[in-house]
């Protein structure tokens, strides 16, 4: 019989505890975690903060008793392991209630110790009104000091996932919530031109959004950012990122690796075969970036815990690396990306084109009909699809879903534009984005028109141009660019002399759909020099 000890009782811990019994009906399974509960929703923790989860027991999804029960499997809280002692195959256990302390021994080891959040070195980072949100007890003590102190003013800094999760829960429970972030801007899977929707949605929610500026100071009722602005904060809460925790594994001698998380194998195995490691306290294979990264995300952490239950009883494991899809709501907008965006892309120099176009999610007939602002990137000139993001108040995730089964498949362009897809009007449209993006990438790719960015917009009304808009006269009339001149595409048959032929002409639209036929019309009638603005009106009323 197998005795199996897992660390850390959460996202890979539980999964790792429940597969290993599902395969396995006479092993002995214990799982320590350190905190007061096991099998907790992450995930859902900032939706506490707007009652969103009214009842903070509901973010527990199994208790020691239910796996004992349920599974047969011994899981013991307040039971942090301070020692791995390799030669003898025992840990140490101590329990953080008494301060007893005893040895266990394993068979096999599974750690899953998970990522601590940052707190920086900063004046006033220790004191009594700054949080982080890691497990239930962060999110009970940071809401009962909310509520209790009636905090009117709370800063969170940190406009990665948690961070705007929290802020996002606390403006929705009536509290004036400002959003610091040191980059340019919030949530970095999103390329700049997608993520100014999300920028301006915070805004339009209240949010005092403050990007380029990152958090010198804390004092009890202010922060002092950077640039020396202060901001009143009777609450800060910290969400500028996490750490895997390795320090336990590097006592034990186990290798860590380039990005400073546990080094593993294929098998998720460490240096030490008998130890295997999983979750945001490893470094996984990037299979687009070609490297180790970091990716501290729940879906990732589970599968890799079924991996090493499935690998510990002799099963084969295809561990095909990762590719980072995440998803995350917005007040009314939902935003999700898979893959590479354009920045990393070109940053790690791949050749890639990427299309931007803003196409109705649902048959516009219909009531709940919006539009979807998506963005395809792929490999030049392979065709092959590297990243995608989609915002929309509809559904952004299935798209991107869509996406990621492709990338994983090592999908072009080319089979996304033939790609059959489900359809009914009230779900999306006979051709659906992703479809319309493929093949407005393709017409790109084969140089059947030229388009520019709706971001490089504003050097355009400098330049020697000729801009078209063929929107309807009404819609020109309620606000139109700089310069552009109104030719709506009803009538850009009989009106087509009065465009010059000598001078670059670029066409836009609400869009960029019309103005796409307008470029076509204009292409096939002898127009050398025609680009389309990808993104059009509806992008860049954002900048
Ligand atoms: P964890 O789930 O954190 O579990 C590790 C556990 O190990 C901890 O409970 C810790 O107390 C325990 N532990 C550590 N050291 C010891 C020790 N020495 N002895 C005993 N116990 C120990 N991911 C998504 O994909 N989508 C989301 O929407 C999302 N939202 C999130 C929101 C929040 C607020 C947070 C905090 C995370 C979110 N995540 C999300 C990330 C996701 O929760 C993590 O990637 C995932 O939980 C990682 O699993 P893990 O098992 O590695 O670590």
């Amino acid at each position: 019989m197998k005795k199996v000890i897992i660390i850390g009782g959460v996202a890979g811990g539980a999964s790792a505890a429940a597969r290993i019994r599902r395969l396995d009906e006479q092993a002995e399974i214990v799982m320590f975690e350190k905190g007061p509960h096991v099998s907790f929703s992450n995930c859902s923790l900032p939706f506490y903060l707007s009652g969103v989860v009214a009842d903070s027991k509901k973010l527990l999804m199994m208790t020691p008793q239910s796996f004992e029960v349920k599974h047969n499997i011994d899981a013991r809280v307040n039971s942090e392991v301070i020692a791995i002692n390799r030669t003898d195959k025992t840990v140490t256990v101590k329990n953080v209630v008494t301060g007893e302390q005893y040895a266990e021994s394993y068979d096999k080891l599974v750690l899953s110790p998970g990522a601590s959040p940052i707190v920086p070195n900063l004046p006033g980072s220790d004191l009594p009104h700054v949080f982080t949100v890691r497990n239930v007890v962060d999110i009970e003590r940071l809401q009962k000091a909310v509520v209790e102190e009636d905090a009117q003013n709370i800063a969170v800094i940190g406009g990665g996932f948690i961070g705007v999760e929290v802020a996002e829960n606390l403006r929705l429970a009536g509290r004036s919530v400002s959003l610091v972030e040191f980059a340019p801007q919030i949530l970095t899977p999103f390329d700049d031109d997608m993520v100014q929707i999300l920028h301006k949605e915070m805004v339009d929610h209240g949010v005092e959004l403050i990007v380029g500026d990152g958090l010198a100071k804390i004092t009890p009722s202010t922060i002092t950012l950077n640039s020396g602005k202060e901001v009143a904060a009777e609450i800060v809460v910290l969400a500028i990122g996490v750490r895997p925790e390795t320090s336990l594994a590097a006592e034990a001698g186990l290798e860590l690796g380039e990005t400073g998380a546990i080094k593993v194998n294929q098998n998720y195995q460490t240096n030490d075969p008998d130890i295997y490691a999983v979750g945001d306290a490893i470094e996984v294979y990037h299979r687009l970036m070609n490297k180790q990264t970091r990716l501290a995300l729940a879906g990732p952490a589970q599968r890799q815990a079924r991996a090493v239950a499935d690998h510990m009883f002799g099963m084969t494991v295809t561990n095909k690396g990762v590719i980072g899809s995440s998803s995350i709501q917005v007040f009314d907008y939902a935003a999700a990306a898979t893959g590479l965006n354009e920045r990393t892309a070109k940053q790690i120099g791949l050749p890639v084109d990427a299309v931007y176009i803003i196409a109705p999610d649902k048959v516009g007939l219909m009531p709940s009909s919006n539009p979807l602002h998506f963005k395809l990137i792929y490999e030049v000139p392979t065709g092959r699809i590297i990243g995608a993001q989609a915002i929309g108040k509809g559904n952004a995730d299935k798209r991107i879903d869509v996406i990621a089964t492709l990338i994983t498949m090592n999908g072009t362009i080319e089979d996304l534009k033939e790609l059959e897809l489900s359809y009914s009007p009230m779900f999306s449209t006979a051709k659906d984005v992703v479809n319309i993006a493929a093949l407005v990438a393709t017409n790109l790719m084969a140089g059947r028109f030229k388009q520019v960015r709706v971001s490089e917009v504003r050097g355009l009304v400098e330049e020697e141009a000729y801009i078209v808009d063929v929107r309807d006269v009404n819609e020109f009339a309620q606000g139109a660019l700089k310069g552009a001149v109104n030719i709506p595409l009803s009538e850009l048959r009989a009106r087509m002399d009065e465009i010059p032929t000598n001078v670059p002409v670029y066409v836009h639209c609400r869009s960029s759909q019309r103005s796409y036929n307008a470029v076509m019309a204009l292409n096939n009638s002898g127009y050398t020099n025609v680009t389309n603005i990808s993104g059009s009106f509806l992008g860049i009323s954002l900048y």
